[in-house]
């Protein structure tokens, strides 16, 4: 059919079978992340354009050219959340959270919106699930939150899932860094691309995360930041190595590993998969001690976010097909459409997802259509069967269809009590 109104590019409709995937890993990362005594909060989709310019910095990708950004009515500048922790932090600080005492330990759930090239693994609205810890800021804190994603993957049935860890520094350590990086990047500035070399003064730590290979090849030799650590943070990361060590979560060291958000200090990680080719972090995150400044606030912090569509992307779906009806309830003759009607209605009282013909179909057609709905069993009521108080059950799976009386039929298919003794 031609229509001539489509969706925008790089939206998505999310049909039946990959809603119920999404939330089947909403569900079980709930589940998960409430062992580690996590609640979920719900945030607003869209905030003040400043939320964002502020709480992601200027300079990263994100806020150079992916926000969907307009004005209201008011001309106020708004922009559709392209992550969650810059409105979890002003969450946190605005509403309170802090007053509760200890951690605030809060994830959520929904879609992002950025502006890029759509590609597999890449859209421009997506699912985030994501996790934050605010106002804690010991090196246990990080450890449980690798530890915590490390499991969900496993969890999942994911196990090729890397962890990879890196330690940006701190305001005091970094700045000395910073500019060892842009003296090497100025001595190598003609191999960059021409997006790097912009950065070597807007944001030179974004260039160790640059895909393109001349760039790749020309940062090899480049000085890292773990050289760099001051003593706090240098015992900071070694004490979440060796927690994430004793837990017994495998993590892997990668100096490469910058994240392209600005408010990131300290620990920063990254999960990954080869499964998904050039998109291939699943989830990244990271301390973000600095954020809250940003917003006239004090807290440390750290959390992650993982990509719905890339987890969904690597998990079986084979051994967890999306539900489907349990029964589907043919009428055989006109006569038997009303009693049928009850059937259904009566099993959906019991819990059973019952589909009926609503069309008024032949027998054929309909048993056709019950193939169609996936349903299991195939109820056949007719004009014998009403007078016998029986129900002829068709068993897809198998084949066998059988005669049984209505009330065997509710005792075996619906747990109900076997008669007692005075009854029937
Ligand atoms: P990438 O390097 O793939 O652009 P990123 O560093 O921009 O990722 P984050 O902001 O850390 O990503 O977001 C966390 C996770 O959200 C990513 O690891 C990925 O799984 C997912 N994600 C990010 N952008 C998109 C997108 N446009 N489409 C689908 N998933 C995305
Ligand atoms: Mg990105």
């Amino acid at each position: 059919m031609s229509i001539s109104i489509r969706a925008i590019r790089g939206f998505r409709d999310i049909g039946p079978d990959e809603a119920y995937r999404h939330r089947f890993i909403e569900d079980q990362a709930r589940d998960h992340f409430s062992l580690y005594g996590y609640r979920e909060v719900r945030l607003p989709i869209l905030e003040p354009t400043e939320l964002f310019a502020r709480g992601i910095g200027e300079g990263t990708d994100i806020v150079e050219k992916e926000m969907y950004t307009f004005q209201d009515r008011n001309g106020t500048s708004l922009t559709l959340r392209p992550e969650g922790t810059a409105s979890a932090m002003r969450a946190y600080l605005e509403g309170g959270w802090s007053a509760q005492g200890g951690i605030a330990k809060i994830f959520y759930h929904g879609p992002m919106f950025r502006y890029e090239r759509p590609q597999k693994g890449r859209y421009r609205q997506f699912y985030q699930i994501g996790l934050e810890a605010i106002g804690g800021a010991g090196p246990l804190v990080d450890a449980e939150v690798i530890t915590l994603l490390s499991r969900f993957f496993n969890k999942m049935g994911v196990d090729d899932v890397r962890i990879l860890v890196n330690s940006l520094g701190c305001p005091s350590c970094r700045p000395v860094y910073r500019q060892a990086l842009v003296d090497f990047l100025e001595g190598v500035e003609e191999d960059l691309c021409s997006n790097c070399v912009r950065r070597i003064t807007v944001n030179p730590l974004r260039v160790l995360d640059c895909k393109v290979p001349s760039c790749r090849e020309a940062m090899d030799g480049a000085p890292g930041m773990l050289s760099f650590l001051c003593a706090d943070c240098r015992e900071h990361f070694s004490k979440v190595q060796e927690v994430l060590e004793a837990a017994g979560v495998v993590s892997t060291v990668d100096p490469g590993i910058v994240r392209g958000l600005d408010y990131y200090s300290r620990t920063a990680f990254e999960a990954v998969c080869d499964r998904l080719g050039a998109q291939s972090a699943v989830a990244a995150g990271g301390r973000y001690d600095f954020l809250a400044a940003e917003m006239g606030g004090d807290a440390p912090g750290i959390g992650f976010a993982l990509g719905v569509e890339r987890l969904a992307m690597l998990m079986d779906w084979e051994s967890r097909p999306s539900p489907s009806l349990d029964f589907f309830v043919a009428a055989a003759t006109p006569a038997s459409r009303t009693p049928v009607l009850r059937l259904a209605e009566r099993l959906r009282a019991a819990s059973k997802a019952v589909g009926i013909d609503l069309e008024e179909k032949s027998l054929k057609a309909q048993m056709r259509q019950a193939g169609k709905t996936g349903a299991a069993r195939v109820i056949i009521l007719g004009d014998d069967e009403m007078r016998s108080g029986t129900l002829q059950i068709r068993d897809f799976t198998t084949g066998n269809q059988e005669t049984v009386t209505e009330k065997e039929f509710f005792r075996s298919f619906c747990g109900e009590p076997s008669p007692t003794k005075g009854e029937s």
